[in-house]
């Protein structure tokens, strides 16, 4: 994301509207702007924060050792019969 000069070339927010286009307020950090979510705090600072189970890394985390458990049993399996 590129900032430049006010207004023609600055990030607009681009959330879907209820008019069917999309919104043309400035972007805050996050790429929305203060209506559409640019206020909003997400992980640690947002207030309903609490083990971080659920946080997106923490989901690939579990899927990814989820996988390699499988794979390791697949492999005990294949020895085990020879
Ligand atoms: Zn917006």
């Amino acid at each position: 994301m590129k900032k430049m000069n006010y207004p023609m070339s600055r990030m607009h927010c681009g959330a879907i509207t209820r008019a069917g286009g999309s919104c043309r307020q400035p972007a805050m950090k996050n790429g929305r702007c203060r209506l559409h979510g640019g206020k909003s705090l997400s992980g640690k600072a947002h207030g309903r924060y609490r083990t971080g189970k659920h946080t997106k890394e923490a989901i690939v985390l579990r899927n990814d050792l989820r996988e390699l458990i499988q794979i390791t049993k697949n492999l005990i399996q294949d020895i085990s019969t020879y």
